[in-house]
């Protein structure tokens, strides 16, 4: 007789995260039977032939050998002094070293502050749809993710009237995810002053999710957060990883602005927590400087011509010939959210869809509810391929969807 299988959290069972869930699960067993599959389930440019910066490369080469010992819990002093000068730059001046945490990955940084900040029965207002791991991190911190809507009516900017209608009492933070991963919305300055507004009236801590800061396209100006909250507490969080393209090294960053004694307890709680798990990636670390210091190379990719650019244009142009889809089109970061519309949005169910253009056109999209999203009719892609593996797919795509229009 087997033994009893061993039970585990209870919560897990409310989280998800699909972009490497099940039908990532079917795609390997699919590879391991010999089918070539295009991926577009993961924002991880390096498994599209991107490659890090050079500068960035030979900084971690260069100091290899100073890499053995742990660093400080909240970072490399050098990588924090060039953290706080950049974000004094884009007009943080109270930017200090002291207020920024090195993590292994901006994920480890959610889900730390959000450790730090929340007790039990805590809201903490998440977009919807949403990157899957604030609701995820929120949830297994024993909090409970309140959703506001982004629509895309209304190029999935989010309406700040109701997110005050969401407060309550038990309401600690707000977040955004700007640039927008999956949506690809870009807020502007006028939103963003609203979103600090109500923060600042309702005592809440924003988490400004920046990670794609530079990843805009067409003149889409990325409004960082920290400026305009000033005093208000605020969390910013940035990284290697799609700017610099170096998702592997596992580098992010969170500066804590606003009012010294009203961050002051959760600064140290971070602090505590972040000594918990000792220090991020070192190696890793020698390349913050490089990357702050050095041009966005990414800015090249976003232009007319440039790589990620013209992924986009072709995404955007392949919609816009579909019979069966529409897109708000992306102002920035690496997906495309297309919404399926007429005789092929009845009775569609995003998971099915997703699971039969898998199994029949060899591709791997992530269904919307994925990113709790309220409606079951949209899907990403990422923007990594090469503009012409993406026409393709939206031909394939075209094809599913020609069928259960015709259904
Ligand atoms: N935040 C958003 C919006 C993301 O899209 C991602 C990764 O895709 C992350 C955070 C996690 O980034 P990191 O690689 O720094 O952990």
């Amino acid at each position: 007789m087997s033994a009893p299988a061993l039970k585990t959290r209870e919560r897990l069972t409310e989280v998800r995260y699909e972009i490497r869930g099940e039908l990532a699960r079917r795609a390997r067993e699919l590879e391991a039977q010999g089918r070539t599959l295009v991926k577009l389930n993961i924002g991880n440019p390096g498994a599209f032939g991107f490659r890090a910066p050079e500068h960035l490369q030979r900084a971690i080469a260069e100091h290899i050998h100073d890499t053995d010992p742990y660093t400080h819990q909240q970072g490399l002093p050098t990588a924090r002094e060039a953290l706080a000068a950049h974000y004094r730059r884009r007009g943080a001046p109270n930017a200090t070293p002291e207020r920024v945490f090195v993590g292994n990955g901006v994920s480890e940084l959610i889900d730390l502050s959000l450790r730090a900040l929340l007790n039990p029965g805590d809201e903490v207002l998440v977009p919807s749809p949403d990157y899957p791991l604030w609701t995820a991190a929120t949830i297994l911190n024993d909090g409970c993710a309140v959703h506001y809507p982004c629509r895309p009516e209304d190029g999935y900017l989010p309406d700040p009237d109701a997110i005050e209608r969401l407060i309550t009492p038990r309401t600690r933070a707000l977040v955004v995810i700007n640039p927008n991963n999956p949506t690809g919305a870009v807020y502007p300055r006028a939103l963003l002053e609203r979103l600090v507004a109500i923060a600042a009236k309702h005592k809440l801590l924003l988490m400004s999710d920046e990670i794609y800061d530079e990843v805009v396209y067409d003149g889409a100006q990325f409004q960082p957060l920290a400026p305009l909250a000033g005093d208000v507490p605020c969390l910013s969080f940035g990284g290697l990883s799609k700017v610099y393209r170096a998702c592997g090294w596992r580098i992010g960053w969170a500066l804590l602005s606003g009012d010294p004694v009203a961050v002051g307890e959760l600064h140290h709680a971070m602090d505590l927590l972040g000594a918990l798990r000792l220090c991020a990636n070192v190696p890793g670390q020698f390349a913050i400087e490089a990357a702050i210091g050095g041009e966005a190379t990414i800015n090249g990719l976003c232009a007319p011509g440039g790589r990620l650019y013209e992924a986009r244009r072709a995404v955007v142009e392949s919609v816009a010939a579909s019979r069966h889809l529409s897109m708000v089109t992306p102002g920035g970061a690496l997906y495309g959210y297309p919404t399926v519309t007429g005789a092929a949005a009845v009775g569609f169910d995003d998971h099915g869809f997703a699971l039969e253009l898998l199994e029949t056109q060899d591709v791997l999209v992530v269904p919307g509810t994925s990113f709790n999203a309220l409606r079951r009719d949209q899907f990403r892609v990422t923007l990594l391929p090469e503009a012409d593996v993406l026409r393709d797919v939206f031909a394939r795509i075209e094809r599913v969807l020609d069928r259960r229009a015709d259904a």
